[in-house]
């Protein structure tokens, strides 16, 4: 079950254990970094950015890693960084120490879910008000805007000094998750560690058109096709209206796409000013989606996608939906009504 009320961020006794957690390691001690299946920008750029802050505090062992295939989305393949990422299958079996980045739950971390029986403790970095208390040391913000602005802050307990290469990752993990600054979660404290990442000299425009703003021209065609046969269903969530769309994995193969082309999808399609909900179902399988949702704020699309096996946040979420795609949108129709916001 979610939370009602989402907890409140980390106390001073979370921040203390997990500087001591950091604290404590030797020059021989082993430290993983795991982030969610089917990493975005938050979970690589926190990850990333962290073990680079590791780098610098001397720590010599240091794995980052994800669960599923070892391919990093086109669009990120140029953090620094990358070098510390290791396939899930070769990651340390026995670490010292477990860092996890942006996971609301064990679920969200595959087969590497199995890892966190280990002899070290588990610190758990997120901002998901669903997440469920996982780990030995959680801190966990659901005020925080991405699970970077939990990162920053212990870096900073730590002492370890931004600079360019930390900042370039914790920036994509800070635009990707606030939407380049649109959404409400972007508050005076987003734009201030902003303002100290942008000051170690990245070049925000470089990083945003690498990020957001570079696609394969198949990737247009595909978005073409996809956008065209997009539904729009005006009586559903209680008249705030529903918008969908999927893609196959044959459209990706006709056009030459890899799946990380789809991610920037729901954003073309969330924009129908006459639906609050917007969905779209990305075949990850044979009657597999996964499935993003977002709201307007009429609906709490976190409980939408709890509802069906995922989880999210109140405006962003997601589930794996398997079926026919008309019987994945008939089961989140059903649902609407009981996640509409009445306060
Ligand atoms: P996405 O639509 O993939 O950008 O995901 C939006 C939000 O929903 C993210 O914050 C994810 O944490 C969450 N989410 C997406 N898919 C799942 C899933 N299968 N299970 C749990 N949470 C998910
Ligand atoms: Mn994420
Ligand atoms: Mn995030």
């Amino acid at each position: 079950m979610p939370r009602q009320s989402p907890p409140a961020g980390p106390g001073e006794p979370d921040w203390a254990a997990a500087v001591a957690a950091v604290r404590g390691l030797g020059p021989e001690s082993r430290v993983l970094l795991i982030c969610h299946v089917n990493p975005d920008g938050d979970a690589l750029g926190s990850m990333l950015g962290f073990g680079l802050g590791l780098r610098r505090l001397g720590v010599r062992q240091l794995q980052a890693t994800f669960p599923g295939p070892p391919e990093v989305p086109e669009p990120f393949r140029w953090l620094p960084g990358l070098e510390l990422l290791v396939p899930a299958t070769g990651a340390y079996r026995d670490p010292d120490l477990v860092v996890c980045f942006d996971a609301a739950s064990e679920s969200r971390l595959g087969e590497l879910a199995g890892r966190l029986a280990v002899p070290g403790p588990v610190l758990v970095l997120d901002h998901h008000a669903s997440n469920t208390g996982f780990g030995d040391v959680q801190l966990v913000d659901p005020a925080a805007a991405a699970t970077s602005v939990v990162a920053e802050e212990l870096l900073a307990r730590l002492d370890v000094p931004l600079d360019a290469e930390i900042a370039a990752c914790l920036y994509v993990a800070l635009t990707t998750d606030t939407g380049s600054f649109r959404f409400d979660a972007t508050t005076p404290a987003v734009h201030q560690l902003a303002a100290r990442l942008l000051a170690t000299g990245i070049r925000p425009g470089d990083i945003s058109r690498e990020v957001f703003d570079t696609r394969p021209f198949g990737a247009v065609r595909l978005f073409g096709e996809v956008l065209g046969r997009a539904r729009l269903e005006p009586p559903a969530a209680a008249g705030n209206g529903l918008v969908w769309t999927y893609a196959t994995q044959d459209d990706l193969a006709r056009h030459g796409q890899r799946p990380y082309v789809l991610e920037a999808l729901i954003d073309s399609v969330r924009c129908t000013a006459e639906a609050d909900v917007a969905c779209v179902l990305k075949q990850v399988g044979p009657g597999e989606w996964a499935v993003s949702l977002r709201s307007k704020g009429a609906v709490d699309v976190s409980r939408v996608a709890t509802a069906l096996g995922g989880g999210g946040h109140r405006f962003a979420a997601g589930f794996t939906g398997r079926g026919d795609a008309d019987a994945v949108v008939d089961r989140i129709r059903a649902e609407l009504d009981s996640a509409l916001v009445t306060s």
